[in-house]
């Protein structure tokens, strides 16, 4: 298996390892993007949300939340951008399912969310498509 993130599970490259339990890990973002960059992960190897069963994904999101609380509670953080790609659409990079944990400062000025450019489409139409009856 070639998946990189895999390979940070094994030990078989290095990472900056924030938290590791049973079933997830947690680990620095090498992008260096944005201070405090980390990138939650299962340890089964699913592609994204879409391919992810629900008992692994509840164990995510209880790291998700763990590092989020912690993030706050003990590192003088005030709150988390939580993101994630699902697809190459969505702009998902690596396929190992992953969720961007980002610490937040009351006065970082980061722009934590996507400039978008504007709906196209009329919001009824997209609701019609997307509303499940
Ligand atoms: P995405 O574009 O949402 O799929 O995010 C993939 C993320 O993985 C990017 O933010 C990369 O910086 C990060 N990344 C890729 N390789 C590594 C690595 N070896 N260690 C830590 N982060 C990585
Ligand atoms: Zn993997």
């Amino acid at each position: 298996m070639s998946c990189i993130f895999c390979k940070i599970i094994k030990g078989e490259i290095p990472s900056y390892k924030v938290y590791e339990d049973e079933y997830t890990m947690v680990f620095m973002d090498i992008a260096k993007d944005v201070d405090g960059h980390m990138l939650a992960i299962p340890k089964k190897h699913v592609i994204n949300i879409l391919d992810c069963d629900l008992e692994t994904l509840n164990h995510l999101m209880a790291t998700v939340k763990k590092i989020s609380n912690y993030c706050v509670d003990d590192c003088e953080y005030d709150g988390v951008n939580i993101l994630n790609a699902s697809g190459e659409s969505a702009g998902q990079s690596v396929n190992h399912f992953h969720i961007h944990i980002i610490p937040r400062k009351d006065s970082d000025n980061i722009d934590g969310w996507p400039e978008f450019s504007g709906a196209e489409q009329e919001l009824e139409e997209v609701y019609e498509k997307l509303k499940i009856e």
